[in-house]
């Protein structure tokens, strides 16, 4: 298995940054995950975009050229000759002596790893759907940037790793349910409205939340951006998640509460096979 890093294809075993890299001392650093089906990079377009808005937000200079980006990415992914695989770029602002403020003359440091993923696992999954369990939400006030600082989010999917469940979401104290620790989180009214958190600092904007919403519209599924809590998730129709790396799961437990009819309901299913037939018609899988 190859990895690049700092302009070389270097094996993974031997990869390393330097122990004065401020994504190790800081967190002072933002990441991507693209999926790869069939060979082909999925919604890439919108994973630059982010990767660029991401790198402004933290004024960490591009360590290379979108253009020049894409090519080391397919090639990274030609390399390991994975077809599904997860594609994992991650840009710090660079080794410098560690003090807080930005160093001036620090150089960004550029990680790209590949790794065989089970795309077609999801779909067992799918007709099942998932668990839930909810976390008080101690994250920063800038959930919209994509960093590494994910702290939180680990121990959010650990409580949800213990407890049984698949994810965890994150709760405020006014009761609104943000996201998942990995996830964008939804829900389906008794009217069949799909309803999601608005793109705001408390949420990432997901890759896969966008395509979903675009699908939906396009399907004329009727949408509505705005909060909404936890016990209204728990006494919803049906809930679901959707992530690069699980497009459309539905949810059919909420901290122990069955929801709807405790399988995955009907609008999460048409929402999951209209990003299935996205995914096929950009990559063939
Ligand atoms: N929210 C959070 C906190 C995430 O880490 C992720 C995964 N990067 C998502 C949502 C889903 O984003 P995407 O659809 O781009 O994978």
């Amino acid at each position: 298995r190859l990895a690049y890093v700092n302009h070389a294809f270097v094996p993974l075993d031997k990869a390393a940054v330097h122990v004065e890299d401020r994504g190790f001392q800081f967190a002072d650093g933002i990441y991507e995950v693209c999926a790869v089906l069939n060979g082909q990079l999925l919604d890439w377009p919108l994973h630059l975009d982010r990767w660029t808005r991401n790198l402004s937000a933290l004024l960490i200079p591009a360590p290379m050229s979108a253009a020049a980006l894409t090519l080391v990415a397919r090639r990274l992914i030609a390399l390991n000759g994975y077809k599904d695989a997860l594609l994992y770029i991650q840009v710090t602002r660079g080794a410098a002596r560690r003090d807080h403020p930005i160093p001036a003359d620090a150089q960004p440091t550029l990680v790209m790893t590949v790794r065989r993923f089970d795309f077609a696992a999801r779909v067992p999954q799918q007709a099942v759907g998932v668990k839930v369990t909810s976390v008080t939400d101690q994250r920063w006030g800038r959930c919209d940037i994509k960093t590494v600082a994910l702290l939180p989010n680990v121990l959010a999917k650990q409580t949800a790793r213990l407890a049984g469940s698949f994810e965890a979401w994150f709760v405020s104290n006014d009761g609104v349910v943000a996201e998942g620790g990995s996830t964008n989180a939804w829900i389906v009214d008794a009217a069949g409205t799909v309803i999601t958190h608005p793109l705001s600092a408390r949420i990432l904007p997901g890759i896969m939340r966008a395509s979903l919403l675009r699908l939906a519209h396009a399907a004329q599924i009727k949408v509505e951006e705005r909060p909404f809590t936890l016990a209204e998730a728990q006494g919803a129709a049906e809930a679901f998640l959707t992530s690069t790396t699980a497009p459309c799961l539905g949810i059919v437990e909420i901290d122990g509460v069955k929801v709807g009819s405790g399988k995955p309901g009907p609008v999460t299913r048409r929402l999951g096979e209209l990003l299935w037939a996205e995914i096929e018609r950009q990559t063939g899988f």
